[in-house]
């Protein structure tokens, strides 16, 4: 689960990491009214208003803009909220902008410069460990200096069982350059942030830029932050950050559904009992010469009713040229399946793309034979082989 750059500071927030501090509003009357209570607050009379959407480069786009006074604050609100940025990370036709951060401007100038790091915490699988990236180049595309610089970017593991230890904070502050006070803040920023990493179960905590103030504050200017799904059993506190809005509606839908779908950008939907076998499926259907439109797995019970949910869910993708259903019949015999793939096929009526069908297990003749005879255009396979072969014909 993704979350908004508010909600990701609120997080933050909450174990300790200094934020640049912010209120949510859903309409310019609303943006005013938060930079009121900020200014109230904090002392700012200078306010950044920032586009909250799924969607990284929003500075790029026109999503992030300063204003100088209330007056601006209401005008440029109205502007960016409704209006669909354009970001080098959203799509062409972008995303739709329903509410903005009000936040105080904390570029201002003092004692010193202003400096903006990178920093992310995410999990490297390969290694078994939490990893902490950062970088002086803060504030721009990362992926860039990646591209340009890369001994610029600095990666500190974390031995998840030890946790980060002091030193480890030390040594990123040492490395940025940091130094008196400053050095310090970075620190305790980082631990804190480490803290809410852990603690909130999350695969990514990006922040970028981290700011170092012209007062020597560390603090977290922007947020990313993604939560692992796996995980949300135990954050019941998390279920309502959720904003559905931002997310792929077929999935959604399909998750309401209790299917297990995800959307790829290929051409051939499958459907597929068991998360290894759908792998596989997808394999398959690459050395076939075709592209997985999707990751579906409709778990142990593909009766009709869940095969028929399974073939209208991969049937809204418009990209779709051919359905590949395998399913291997355990628990559930083939023949019930079988049975069900016609039913639903008979109940959707107007199916415009070949379907072939693989069905092994119990009773797969008899479900070869029901497919067969079904007199629908359906093309039946036992073999992983076969089926990869009328893939393979269809797409031709
Ligand atoms: P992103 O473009 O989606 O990554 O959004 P960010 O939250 O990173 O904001 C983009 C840029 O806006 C930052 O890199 C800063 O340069 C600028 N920015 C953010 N907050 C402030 C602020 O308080 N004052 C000023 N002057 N600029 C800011
Ligand atoms: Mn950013």
């Amino acid at each position: 689960m993704n979350l908004h750059e508010y909600q990701g500071k609120e997080i933050l927030s909450h174990f300790g990491v200094r934020i640049q501090r912010g209120i949510v509003a859903k309409s310019a009357q609303d943006a005013v009214t938060a930079a009121k209570q900020l200014h109230a607050e904090t002392g700012t009379s200078w306010y950044v208003v920032k586009a909250q959407v799924h969607a990284g480069g929003r500075g790029k786009g026109g999503g992030v803009k300063l204003a100088k006074s209330l007056q601006e604050v209401e005008t440029i609100a109205g502007q960016i909220i409704g209006m669909n940025l354009i970001t080098p990370q959203t799509s062409a036709e972008g995303k739709k902008v329903h509410q903005v951060l009000i936040a105080e401007d904390v570029y201002y100038p003092g004692e010193s410069e202003t400096a903006e790091f990178y920093m992310s915490v995410l999990l490297n699988r390969a290694r078994g460990r939490n990893m902490i990236m950062y970088s002086t180049e803060g504030g721009m595309d990362i992926e860039h200096v990646a591209e340009t610089t890369p001994h610029l970017i600095f990666t500190e593991e974390v031995d998840p069982s030890v946790g980060l230890m002091p030193f480890q904070a030390r040594r990123i502050a040492f490395n940025l350059g940091l130094s008196g006070n400053a050095f310090k803040e970075m620190t305790k920023f980082v631990t804190s942030l480490y803290k809410a990493y852990v603690k909130s179960d999350a695969s990514l905590f990006e922040i970028n830029p981290v700011l170092k103030t012209s007062d020597n504050k560390i603090m977290a200017v922007d947020a990313k932050v993604t939560i692992d799904d796996n995980a949300m059993f135990r954050h019941q506190d998390y279920v309502n950050l959720r904003d559905l809005r931002e997310e792929n509606p077929i999935e959604v839908e399909a998750g309401a559904l209790g299917l297990n779908y995800v959307d790829l950008d290929g051409n051939v939907g499958c459907m597929v009992n068991g998360a290894g076998l759908a792998m596989a499926t997808m394999d398959l259907i690459k050395q076939a010469g075709g592209e997985p439109a999707n990751f579906l797995d409709v778990g142990g019970t593909a009766d009709a009713a869940r095969v028929e949910a399974a073939f209208k869910i991969i049937l809204k993708d418009p990209n779709v040229k051919a359905i590949l259903i395998n399913i291997f019949g355990g628990i559930v015999r083939c023949d019930r399946v079988a049975q069900g793939v016609i039913d639903a096929y008979k109940n959707i009526g107007d199916i415009k793309v070949p379907i072939i069908v693989r069905l092994q297990g119990t009773n797969a003749d008899v479900a070869k034979e029901l497919l067969d005879n079904s007199g629908l255009a359906v093309l039946s396979a036992t073999e992983f082989k076969e089926a990869a072969d009328k893939v393979h014909s269809v797409l031709a």
